[in-house]
């Protein structure tokens, strides 16, 4: 857990980059010149700070350091042996040779886009505008690049995201979590699909479960899939993956969905207390179809502990429906009424590993006044999408 965070909400943390610890420093990077003052990306919207007694510094922590300790070798791949510094080429880079079989190389690097022709500055630009909801095409006629390309992209930048929030959503201490789904569809909507007598999975309904934590305000972990029985079970089983093996008894609230009792029990069993937060709705006056995009309102809600022993003052689910919130604006495919839909469910699921990977290790989260991966304790600095992409 981050030294400065106060789990019960009773002082507000004072954290990095706001105000920074003595012990931590900015790091340059490989191929910065030197640890440099100025990278204030982050200060502006900072001033504002309300309880914080530290000065506001210049000196923000912007990546986090990969080079720190390592002495920098290149070894001959014919011989094994120590290279030379020979000289740059014409870009820049620095050749190496080999005093015993005189071959001149450059030294490998793994290239921070794959086999992408697509430039790095504008690959990165392209992405923090695909978390901030802009469209695929608002793209393409932005940037001109095209459309095949941003998907590949998004496909690319997926995949990595994906793998690093399962590396590193390990071992979190969690203490309140909150689970709900999100509704979007893919390809076509169910009725249609169902007109059509179609059985593909990966067309129609399409829900993306979440866990988030109440506190830390992480988004733990997350599974897109359809709302079954199957898939609420793969889902609960995610959340045990990503949760710290300790016993510490975690309150869990969920909606009235019928599957929940049975996976968590089956997944978390004793280390959960476990409560749903039924919503009885008031019955729509109008016909079905203008009802269907403004939920009905509602009429009760009624806190229903299962097992365990949840505090009831916590039994809420609001904070995960905020969360669905930010998935509507910060996604421009879950965005209701528009074309802008998920053609692909592959697309969709990369576009969400991206947004969840941003919103846990790049975004500052305005009541935390630092990234929720910085809160939970997993990582101590703003990462910003290059990071995310290293992995
Ligand atoms: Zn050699």
């Amino acid at each position: 857990m981050f030294p400065n965070v106060n789990l019960e909400g009773k002082a507000r943390p004072c954290l990095p980059p706001f105000c920074p610890a003595p012990e931590i420093k900015r790091i340059a990077t490989r191929n910065e010149k030197a640890p440099t003052v100025g990278v204030t990306r982050l200060s502006e919207p900072l001033k504002t700070r309300r309880d914080c007694s530290h000065p506001i510094s210049a000196k923000v922590i912007v990546s986090p350091s990969r080079t720190k300790g390592k002495a920098h070798t290149v070894t001959c791949h014919n011989c094994q042996i120590k290279a030379k510094k020979f000289g740059k080429d014409r870009k820049g880079n620095q050749r190496y040779r080999c005093n015993k079989c005189s071959k001149t190389f450059q030294e490998y690097r793994e290239k921070l886009l794959g086999n992408m022709y697509l430039s790095e500055k504008k690959a990165l630009n392209i992405l923090n505008w695909l978390v901030e909801g802009s469209s695929i095409r608002s793209l393409q006629r932005v940037t001109d690049v095209h459309k095949d390309t941003i998907q590949s992209l998004l496909h690319f930048a997926g995949q990595r995201c994906e793998d690093l929030m399962n590396r590193r959503m390990r071992k979190v201490l969690c203490h309140d979590l909150q689970f709900d789904e999100i509704w979007t569809f893919c390809f076509m909507k169910e009725k249609q699909k169902t007109r059509r007598n179609l059985h593909n999975d990966r067309i129609g309904d399409a829900y993306c479960f979440t866990a988030f934590e109440r506190d830390t305000k992480l988004l733990l972990t997350w599974h897109l899939g359809r709302r079954t029985e199957t898939d609420t079970v793969s889902f609960v089983e995610k959340v045990f993956d990503a949760l710290d093996g300790t016993t510490n008894i975690i309150q869990i609230t969920t909606d009235g969905f019928p599957p929940y009792p049975a996976a968590i029990a089956y997944a978390l069993g004793t280390r959960s207390s476990y409560a749903q937060l039924v919503k009885i709705y008031q019955t729509p006056l109008a016909p079905e179809d203008q009802q269907r995009y403004s939920p009905s309102r509602i009429k009760e809600a009624i806190p229903t502990p299962l097992w365990g022993n949840p505090n009831p003052e916590r039994i809420c689910t609001s904070h995960v429906e905020r969360q669905n919130l930010n998935i509507r604006t910060a996604m421009r495919r879950y965005t209701r009424l528009t074309i802008t839909f998920s053609k692909k469910w592959e697309n969709l699921r990369s576009a969400l590993a991206l947004y969840f990977a941003y919103y846990n290790f790049c975004r500052i989260h305005s009541s935390l006044r630092c990234t929720p991966a910085m809160a939970a304790g997993i990582t101590d600095t703003i990462w910003d999408i290059k990071d995310l992409l290293r992995g």
